[in-house]
């Protein structure tokens, strides 16, 4: 059984890309427009597809016996998508006949500020979940249409990015409700808080927290815990420290880091300080006394400088 798990496991990550690629094809021929507006709704779309898409190349693969496919979540659940077996009843309240699921989440390059969250407890999470993050813009078809292409995508363990997400709340002074002790006095067994990330000032985070903790009378909660670019940011030694270690020591988190630094360098370059920067770019060889930008821009030409970057002392 889990070797048919993680061979499911393996093998949507690994059509991913190919996936998206055929999203891109199928929106340049049917969503082509002019104009193309922010918070349209098209994000979702396009996460949609991805279970759609991805079918059809499950299909394919025409595996025998062990077929498995991509279902839609019904409402009320946390993640989008489950992996269930073809030929099986499927029960997702109590998740039988379903090998692992699949949150998905969408990010548009040209908004302000992503609005999309990555914010479920790592409780809820099983080790073969996976997070999906697709990066898209309205991409120039002609000179007066536009249409959504993804320019990048990240699919990787759910609980490994949440225990990352987690360790840098914690080091920016966040923390999290031990039922045992709820602000709100619940009895242990019947609390419903566990867990739920307060940020530094102690307020919820999320609208299910403790409601003794809401930031104010007008703000029901915080809702920073879980951004997909703000979870990564650091503001202190000790928090950049956390952030280097958990990024050497995991593939998967380095694999997230390096995913939203390079569609959003400015985040790359802030989250690195300017002596880091020099240090590296003498490692790869980079001569001379550049500005920051230029010095950015030469290390970013080296292919491997994520990597180097991830070992930086
Ligand atoms: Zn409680």
């Amino acid at each position: 059984m889990d070797d048919i798990k993680t061979q499911a496991h393996n093998t949507v990550m690994a059509l991913t890309p190919k996936v998206c690629a055929s999203i891109n094809q199928f929106s340049a021929d049917g969503f082509k427009t002019r104009g193309g507006r922010l918070g349209s709704g098209m994000g979702l779309l396009l996460e949609a597809m991805w279970g759609y898409h991805m079918n059809q190349e499950l299909e394919n693969l025409n595996s025998s016996g062990n077929a498995v496919e991509i279902a839609w979540l019904p409402d009320n659940e946390y993640n989008d998508f489950a992996c269930v077996f073809q030929d099986r009843d499927w029960f997702p309240n109590n998740r039988t006949g379903e090998l692992f699921r699949i949150e998905a989440k969408s990010m548009n390059l040209s908004a302000d500020e992503s609005k999309a969250h990555f914010d479920e407890l790592k409780k809820n999470f099983t080790g073969n979940d996976l997070l999906l993050v697709l990066v898209w813009k309205w991409e120039e078809l002609d000179k007066q249409r536009v249409y959504p292409r993804i320019v990048d995508s990240f699919v990787g363990q759910a609980t490994i990015i949440a225990e990352l997400r987690d360790a840098l709340h914690i080091a920016r002074g966040g923390s999290f409700v031990d039922s045992k002790k709820c602000p709100d006095g619940c009895d242990v067994k019947t609390c419903t808080h566990d867990g739920e990330p307060l940020n530094a000032a102690g307020k919820r985070e999320r609208l299910s927290g403790p409601n003794s903790l809401r930031p104010s009378a007008n703000v029901s909660f915080a809702a920073n815990f879980g951004g997909l670019i703000r979870m990564l940011k650091t503001n202190s030694a000790d928090a950049r420290k956390v952030f280097r270690e958990v990024r050497k020591n995991n593939e998967v988190a380095h694999q997230y880091i390096s995913f939203i630094h390079r569609n959003l360098p400015s985040e790359e370059k802030n989250q690195y300080l300017t002596n880091e920067w020099r240090i590296l770019a003498q490692k790869l060889g980079i001569k001379g006394d550049l500005e920051i930008e230029e010095l950015l821009s030469q290390i970013r030409s080296k292919e491997n400088y994520q990597e180097m970057l991830r070992e930086l002392d």
